[in-house]
């Protein structure tokens, strides 16, 4: 079977068919397919909630492609900052910003505001969509605190600042394995890979 994961993003696609099976229990091979293998790029995200937003991509490319489709929507949410950046993560410090100018935005909106009080999480919501309208939504949390200064250099994003409290470290100190292993990604996409395995009529 083949599975469209909705992302134009060559790097996601590559990272997340590593964290998604192979194979289905009945021996089936699982193809993943990127939204370039269709043409397809996807409309601008409108939702108010991460859940909105993943459930609105993977159901424009199931319904496009005519293929089960998987989306995910990340956002960092910092508890000082009444859940900011949320939604907006992505583009925290305007539209045409970068990594660098998001995080020097977050560590001057915390200015001064001591570790304890720096408590924040990330979330992934993850959506298996299917082309007749039907969708299921899988979510995954890392909990964690925002750094005073940039520790590490590997991942991407925030990766720097967010230290991850089971850990007591930076994602960027991490490999892509360690982070994989306790990110709200990897425990996100854990769920979407136990759901594919358990052999569930959906997927036949
Ligand atoms: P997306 O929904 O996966 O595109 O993520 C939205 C934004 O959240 C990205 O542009 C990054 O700034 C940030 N982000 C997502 N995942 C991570 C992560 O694992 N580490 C650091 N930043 C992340």
């Amino acid at each position: 079977m083949q599975i469209l994961i909705a992302t134009g993003n060559k790097h996601k696609l590559s990272e997340l068919s590593r964290l998604l099976p192979a194979f289905l229990p009945s021996g089936e091979k699982i193809e993943y397919k990127g939204l370039a293998d269709f043409s397809l790029t996807l409309p601008e995200e409108t939702g108010t909630t991460l859940a909105q937003n993943a459930q609105q991509k993977a159901l424009y490319a199931a319904q496009q492609s005519g293929l089960l489709a998987l989306s995910d929507d990340t956002g960092l949410e910092v508890d000082y900052l009444n859940g900011a950046p949320g939604v907006h993560t992505a583009r925290y410090a305007g539209n045409a910003c970068n990594s660098h100018a998001n995080n020097e935005k977050l560590l001057r909106a915390l200015t001064g505001v001591p570790i304890p009080q720096r408590t924040a999480h990330f979330s992934t919501v993850a959506c298996l969509a299917w082309p007749n309208g039907k969708t299921k939504l899988f979510e995954g949390i890392c909990p964690g605190h925002i750094a005073t200064t940039y520790h590490g250099t590997n991942g991407f994003g925030y990766d720097p600042l967010f230290i991850v409290d089971e850990l007591g470290k930076c994602f960027a100190e991490l490999t892509a394995d360690e982070k994989n292993a306790v990110s709200h990604r990897g425990r996100a996409f854990s769920k979407v890979r136990d759901f594919l395995l358990a052999g569930n009529k959906l997927l036949s």
